[in-house]
């Protein structure tokens, strides 16, 4: 074999297919780039982005086929590579400012903070453990193998910082990814598979290992769910789209909907309570699925809670406010409104003629247990506050709001038997015990992290073996040396 030397302006004779291999992978790859580079309209697109659906996932399956022949040395590279183009703190806040600009929802450091949450603390290929069984009949392996091209739909809330998490936890289980984004967050999403192909590329990856489209809609998405060639969806986002890719028939996952009570009882702390509800609650104005959406108190210490609520960024309102904000933020149909989905308790109170005090961060008040404050996943900093008898009576209405989303709930208490009873009965996929919501993600608590939780299929936080297929590999009458 030869190959030519520009420097050199010579002509020399290799050995070696690696290098050989190596070089029409590059150029591969600068062709497809430039293939891909134009939206139909002649603007360029971001590297990954494609003009529709079908060509998206064609990439996608080709891509996948070569990614099979990479070593899971490539593999860690690539994820290495993934984490190291994110975490650039230029791109952070690129990445931050783009989604607040765009979605018009959240603040800038918090999205900085998710971000950085997402590329440090995603599990990678340390997640694909091994399981052996040995004997005398010899060694049988179950391993963790992929599923092929997964169709991942991701939302407005958290749109870069889900596809970084999707992005490195599918990739790390060894399939590649279509995204079908949010229309709302479209440029955001461009952005960041676009980074993340560049990482890729920078590694050697082959090309197109996460793709996009460069305008999604609903047909797009359908697209996406029906298509032959993708083995493998995964939700996140509200109800609608789970139900779509649950009815697919294909392996779906969903992360859906939540609407975290906290319950509050007369042993807690309650100082560290009302700061850790305040500071759980404010997290990105209230947009993360995780965040506490409503308050229970035990009546004996719901006055002191309050105080201290008030104390650290709360503010108060009367039911007059209540009852103009209730008017503003409402659909006719009785949801809460996108356009104020996300948006700042300073800016909320505003725009009812309210001046908030300095330093407010959410918006407080008594409610009853069936006002939609209470029952309805606002995602605002609008925190209403119930008050029951006692801890057991607190846990019966933590359940009923909680509305069988099985997502996330939290409880403030000193009380083995009592927080017991709340984790057993609840039964959300995380259940955070004295902290703030956002330790259930790995902010000051214990735990990986996770922008997609898969409450309503079961696999809770997910992560690299959540995208993949459990297969058997036996070998007969060897290996076993116990
Ligand atoms: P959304 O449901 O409006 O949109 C999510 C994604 O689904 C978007 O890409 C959207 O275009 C797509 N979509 C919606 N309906 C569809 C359908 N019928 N067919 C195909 N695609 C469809 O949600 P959103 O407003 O972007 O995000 C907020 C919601 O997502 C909240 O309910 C929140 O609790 C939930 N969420 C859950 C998790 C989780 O991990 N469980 C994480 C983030 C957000």
């Amino acid at each position: 074999m030869c190959w030519i030397d520009f420097k050199e302006g010579k002509t020399k004779m290799v050995a070696n297919e690696k290098v050989l291999a190596d070089i029409v992978q590059k150029v591969l790859h600068a062709v497809d780039a430039h293939r891909n580079c134009t939206a139909g309209d002649g603007s360029a697109l971001p590297e990954g982005v494609f003009s529709n659906m079908e060509k998206a996932i064609a990439a996608s399956a080709v891509a996948q086929r070569e990614y099979m022949k990479c070593s899971l040395s490539d593999r860690k590279r690539f994820i290495d590579a993934i984490r190291k183009k994110v975490l650039i703190e230029a791109n952070i806040e690129k990445m931050s400012e783009m989604a607040v600009e765009e979605t018009g929802m959240g603040n800038f450091e918090h999205k900085c903070i998710k971000n950085r949450l997402a590329a440090n603390k995603t599990p990678g290929l340390e997640d694909l453990l091994t399981e052996a069984y040995t004997g005398d009949d010899g060694l049988t392996l179950l391993e963790y193998s992929p599923f092929g091209v997964i169709g991942a739909i991701t939302p407005t809330t958290n749109p870069s910082e889900t596809i970084i998490c999707n992005a490195i936890g599918m990739l790390a289980g060894g399939n590649s990814v279509v995204f079908s984004t949010h229309p709302r967050a479209n440029h955001t999403s461009q952005f960041t598979v676009g980074l993340i192909n560049e990482a890729l590329r920078e590694a050697d990856a082959p090309p197109n290992l996460i793709t996009t489209i460069a305008k999604p809609t609903m047909e797009e998405a359908g697209v996406l769910i029906k298509h032959p060639d993708v083995q493998m969806l995964v939700a996140t986002g509200g109800p609608g789209v789970v139900r779509a890719v649950l009815t697919s028939g294909k392996k779906a996952i969903g992360a859906g909907a939540g609407n975290p009570p906290v319950l509050v009882d007369e042993t807690a702390d309650i100082e560290k309570a009302a700061k850790d509800i305040i500071d759980g609650c404010s997290l990105d104005n209230n947009l993360p699925c995780t965040c506490e959406k409503e308050v229970v108190a035990v009546d004996s210490i719901a006055d002191y809670l309050v105080f201290n609520m008030k104390k650290s960024g709360g503010m108060e309102v009367d039911q007059a406010t209540v009852d103009a904000l209730q008017a503003l933020v409402f659909t006719d149909k009785g949801r809460p409104n996108p356009e104020y989905i996300g948006k700042s308790a300073k800016y909320l109170l505003q725009k009812v003629g309210v001046t908030a005090e300095p330093g407010t961060r959410v918006i407080i008040f008594e409610a009853k247990s069936n006002h939609p404050f209470v029952t309805e996943e606002m995602m605002m900093p609008i925190l209403p506050i119930v008050r029951v008898p006692d801890a057991d009576a607190g846990i019966e209405l933590c359940i009923r709001l909680e509305n069988g989303c099985r997502h996330t709930a939290i409880m403030h208490s000193k009380n083995v038997d009592k927080l017991t009873k709340m984790a057993k009965l609840i039964q959300t996929t995380i259940f955070v015990k004295n902290g703030p919501s956002y330790a259930g993600i790995g902010v000051g608590g214990e735990g990986y992290a996770t922008f997609t939780i898969a409450g309503p299929t079961g696999e809770g936080l997910t992560s690299a073996k959540t995208f993949c297929r459990r297969r058997r590999c036996v070998l007969v009458g060897g290996f076993e040396i116990k």
